[in-house]
């Protein structure tokens, strides 16, 4: 994953202080029992964890300084993750903040917008969630039905949106609501940035196989949102919820999967599977299928300035790394690791959802037969 750039004193340097900063830093806690943390240290773990990359200077490494970012390039930023995933650093709370939101904002936010959130996404200070799906939407997103109605200086949003993550931990949330019932489908959607912490905000925990609730079903009862909070056109909604979803499905994600899979690949290696030479072979294979997964980062690295080729490579990036974890998850969990095994199981359960969120694999494959083979719908 390098360029003629990467070989320059600068990008070494980098990479230099980032191995030390984050072999100084990533909490032994999180590093040697991650699997046996219960939710509450886990995520305080994890909130504490964004505002140590913001004071260490690694938080938004590739976004611009204007807005409180590093202004370094996205391979530094797969640099960093690499390292990150090699010492098996934890994945923020602020993850929507840092790859939906901002990115979002950095392209159709106001300046005003921009000015008002950026900095506390940055900083960790506050956490984002995502209101998309619904009891009744889900792959088919164009359908949401919670709806939004004029009110003096802003808007009223009633309905309830379901699988949101974060939410428990959430100050605001990317709202997707409909405020045209008589408008044609994807114009009658608008996007809103939404104060999470209003009493007219409910959130219910939903718990998973794991035993953990990451997700929420959240209902909004005439939760208000200020015009200023309106992020693109009234009834603009869906052009934004595609660059959100563009972010989603693309290349930041996919370097951060990328990076818990390489994590649980060296881990099979150095730990659960060495010593026995024929399970290594096994973790070989995964080992090579892990560079592969690499080298679809690279690749979506190189065209994510062309929108057709950037959706593309994303989709097949999705589809790849979350049917790619499941096997590695599934063969960790028929080993007998006893230093290893609730990290197995939690993540052989947590790998369960990565082929229904950002898009199903059915989905991804739809994308892939229509925009990459040109079938017929
Ligand atoms: C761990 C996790 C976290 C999530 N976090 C969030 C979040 O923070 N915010 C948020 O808004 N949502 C979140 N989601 C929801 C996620 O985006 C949806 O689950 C996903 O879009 C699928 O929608 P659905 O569950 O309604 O399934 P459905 O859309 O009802 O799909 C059911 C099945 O039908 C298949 N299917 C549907 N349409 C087609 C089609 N056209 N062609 C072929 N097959 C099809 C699907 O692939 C799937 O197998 C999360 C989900 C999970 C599992």
């Amino acid at each position: 994953m390098t360029d003629s750039s990467h070989s320059t004193a600068a990008a070494q340097d980098f990479r230099d202080r980032a191995a030390v900063w984050l072999r100084d830093n990533v909490p032994a806690e999180w590093r040697e029992h991650r699997g046996a943390l219960n939710e509450d240290d886990e995520s305080r773990i994890r909130s504490e964890w964004d505002r140590t990359l913001f004071r260490g200077g690694f938080a938004g490494i590739s976004l611009p300084t204007e807005y409180g970012g590093q202004g370094r390039t996205m391979e530094d930023e797969i640099v960093f993750f690499e390292l990150a995933a090699r010492m098996q650093a934890p994945d923020g709370l602020g993850r929507i903040g840092k790859i939906l939101t901002a990115p979002t904002l950095i392209t159709l936010g106001t300046d005003e917008q921009k000015a008002k959130y950026l900095p506390s996404i940055l900083s960790g200070e506050e956490v984002w969630c995502q209101g998309f799906s619904e009891p009744g939407a889900g792959s088919d997103l164009a359908s949401v039905a919670t709806r939004a109605t004029r009110t003096e200086g802003g808007w009223l949003i009633r309905g309830t949106k379901t699988w949101t993550s974060f939410s428990r931990h959430a100050h605001r949330c990317l709202m997707l609501a409909k405020t045209d019932p008589d408008g044609s489908r994807y114009h009658n959607l608008t996007f809103f940035l939404l104060d999470m912490q209003q009493p007219t905000v409910r959130v219910e925990p939903i718990r998973q196989i794991s035993d953990s609730s990451h997700f929420s079903e959240t209902h909004y009862e005439d939760t208000f949102v200020p015009d200023s909070d309106v992020l693109g056109e009234v009834n603009g909604g869906w052009r934004v919820a595609m660059t959100v979803l563009g972010n989603e499905r693309g290349l930041i994600e996919g370097i951060v999967r990328y990076v818990e899979i390489r994590a649980d690949v060296d881990l099979l290696q150095t730990c659960c599977c060495a010593g026995d030479p024929g399970l290594l072979r096994v973790v070989s294979k995964l080992d090579a299928r892990a560079e592969v997964l690499r080298w679809q980062v690279a690749k979506a690295v190189a065209v994510r300035d062309d929108e057709r080729e950037g959706w593309r490579a994303a989709s097949v990036l999705k589809a790849w790394w979350s049917e790619f974890w499941q096997e590695v998850t599934n063969f960790a969990s028929t080993l007998d690791c006893p230093e290893h095994r609730q990290h197995w199981r939690h993540q052989y359960l947590e790998s369960r959802s990565a082929t229904i969120y950002s898009g199903t694999s059915e989905i991804q494959r739809n994308v892939m037969a229509e925009r990459i083979l040109g079938l017929p719908k």
